[in-house]
């Protein structure tokens, strides 16, 4: 790469990115707490992902600097030497993004969580891959909320059998629901119907507590109806330039 290569950004560009960084986390942290407020939650009830897929990872190593613990990641190929150059950091890697089998064993080396599991399939993969790495991976069960499988997310009939697939893997440990919420729909109701797959769920398997939902447009909806994990990338990061 060359010495232009955003991943070496100069000290003084460190210094203004990590103001610029600092000053969004404690914008989208003063979110999170509103949210908690108004929805009568307690403020550590709700756990901040930032998303920082595009971004190199120069910009992880600030985050970790200012306090961030969780990070999220959509693209294996991305996301699997990024995670290698921070592997000092003391960060819990999220994989956020469609997983194809072939990637799930690669994805299972770095990643502590993984929140797109949506077929059967992937879970023996990811088993595979967790026990060649003697590692522990939690899953957790997207689903879709507009019922149009095409971008990604089980249908809530599938949740049951696929929750106890992954109940059943060695080294993976059934985590909760995450989902998008429909595009054109309204946020709130979207996670609200998660909420209440999320209580079905938890009747057949109670230690699968974690709600992956909300975004930086939508984190407040997500909050208010019980999110646990919102992610967030944009009103972090900044508008990604190149489209994912
Ligand atoms: C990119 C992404 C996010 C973050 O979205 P922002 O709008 O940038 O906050 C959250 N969840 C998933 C699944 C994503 O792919």
């Amino acid at each position: 790469m060359s010495s232009e290569s955003t991943d070496s950004p100069g000290p003084a560009a460190l210094v203004a990115r990590r103001e610029e960084l600092a000053g969004n986390l404690g914008e989208v942290r003063a979110r999170i707490d509103a949210a908690c407020d108004a929805a009568g939650r307690a403020r550590d009830a709700v756990d901040l992902i930032v998303v920082t897929k595009t971004y190199p990872a120069s910009d992880v190593r600030l985050l970790a600097g200012l306090g961030v613990r969780d990070v999220g990641e959509n693209r294996d190929q991305e996301a699997a030497p990024k995670a290698d150059a921070c592997k000092d950091l003391d960060l819990t890697w999220h994989y956020i993004g469609q997983l194809q089998t072939n990637k799930a064993r690669s994805v299972a080396a770095y990643a502590d969580v993984v929140h797109s599991v949506d077929r059967t399939r992937l879970v023996a993969a990811l088993a595979a891959g967790a026990a060649r790495r003697e590692r522990e991976l939690t899953c957790l069960i997207q689903v879709s909320l507009d019922g149009d499988a095409g971008r990604g997310g089980a249908l809530a009939a599938d949740v049951p059998a696929l929750a106890d697939a992954i109940a059943e893997a060695p080294r993976l440990r059934l985590g909760g629901l995450m989902a998008v919420a429909p595009l054109g729909a309204e946020p709130a109701r979207a996670f609200e119907a998660l909420a209440e797959m999320s209580t079905r769920l938890r009747e057949a398997h109670p230690a699968a507590t974690m709600v992956s939902a909300g975004m930086s447009n939508d984190l407040e909806q997500a909050v208010g109806a019980g999110a646990t994990h919102v992610r967030v990338g944009t009103a972090v990061l900044g508008v990604r330039r190149l489209l994912r």
